[in-house]
């Protein structure tokens, strides 16, 4: 295989509204930043709908043409845009080497960390067995696939109310799998979902099994506190618990919370490692928002413009 090797200033690591906030910022202060999308580009924002709580948009955005925009502004002060995802890195040395899709090394002056957070999934093996054929971590990329018919979706939080809504409005009958008495999603959301006549609150709920043939035909759960059992005759089933940090790669150089969220000097994105920044969700388990993720990308743009110049590296 063909290894190939290039130096640059600043390299940043993912395509979020972390990662494009990051290259604006970092392009314009004439960084010469060089972005790699990673393995899905524009990040969590493209598998969702409508935005309606990032500041500007008064009638609200659809995310994917929201991280369109994003990419264009960073396009437009020169970041160089490639596609490809990080697949291991080092940081011994004063210059850090990252290795892009296992074969071309990039060293880089300064590394700014946009990688974001992935979905979690429940952990039971008909889980992964059927993921596509009818199990999705994603309302909104798979829902289509179910218009008409009966669905179950897992988790209590803000995202599995806003997919059970998304749900209801493609499906036939939504239900909504809670393992407590009680949802974590904010009181608006809940009122949403009360008063969605399809959705169905299966409540102190959990899954023990996802079952079919060659596609999901139902799933058995278990009721926590009765111990019954019961069979839900759904052909789509969604899980919406949570994200885990994207953070592994950086595992054996970066201090790092249990959970494996980056962590950085407070009131800055400075990581444990000179010149390594981190921005955005896969340093940020409290907030997790797109301003958010946008605010610390610019941070880290200009704390890495900061250390550079410090450096006296132009
Ligand atoms: P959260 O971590 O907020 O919620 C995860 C949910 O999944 C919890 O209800 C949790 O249950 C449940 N859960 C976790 N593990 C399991 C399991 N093994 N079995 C069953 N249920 C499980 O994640 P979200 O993705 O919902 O939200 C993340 C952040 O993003 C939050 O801050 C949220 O407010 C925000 N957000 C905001 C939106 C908006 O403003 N439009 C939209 C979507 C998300 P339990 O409660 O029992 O722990």
């Amino acid at each position: 295989m063909e290894t190939t090797t290039e130096h640059v200033k600043c390299l940043i690591i993912g395509s979020g509204p972390a990662g494009y906030t990051a290259a604006i910022y970092a392009a314009r202060a004439d960084l010469k930043p060089v972005l790699y999308e990673g393995l899905q580009p524009g990040g969590q924002l493209t598998i969702t709908t409508e935005v309606e709580n990032y500041p500007g948009y008064p009638k609200g955005t659809l995310g994917p043409e929201m991280m369109d925009d994003f990419r264009k502004q960073a396009e437009r002060f020169g970041t160089d845009i490639r596609y490809g995802y990080a697949s291991s890195v080092d940081f011994t040395g004063p210059v850090h080497t990252v290795t892009i899709d296992e074969m071309k090394t990039i060293t880089a002056d300064s590394i700014i960390i946009a990688t974001g957070a992935s979905a979690k999934w429940l952990g039971i093996e008909s889980e992964q067995r059927y993921n596509g054929f009818g199990v999705s971590a994603c309302a909104v990329c798979d829902g289509f696939f179910f218009k008409g018919q009966d669905v179950a979706i897992v988790g209590a939080g803000d995202t599995a109310a806003e997919e059970a809504t998304y749900l209801s409005k493609l499906c036939k009958k939504v239900y909504m799998i809670v393992r407590r008495n009680e949802m974590r999603a904010s009181k608006a959301m809940q009122h949403r979902v009360e008063h969605t006549p399809n959705i169905e609150v299966l409540w102190n709920t959990e899954t023990k099994e996802i079952v079919g043939d060659k596609t999901v035909n139902g799933v058995i759960v278990y009721n926590n506190t009765t111990k019954q059992e019961r069979k839900l005759d759904v052909q789509g089933f969604f899980v919406a618990i949570g994200h885990q940090p994207n953070s592994m790669i950086f595992k054996n150089w970066l201090e790092m919370d249990d959970v494996g969220y980056i962590v950085t000097v407070p009131g800055t994105s400075r990581t444990n490692v000179e010149g390594v920044f981190a921005a955005g969700d896969v340093a940020d388990k409290t907030y997790r928002q797109a301003v958010t993720a946008a605010g610390t990308g610019c941070m880290a743009a200009m704390d890495a413009e900061r250390y550079l110049a410090a450096k006296g590296i132009h």
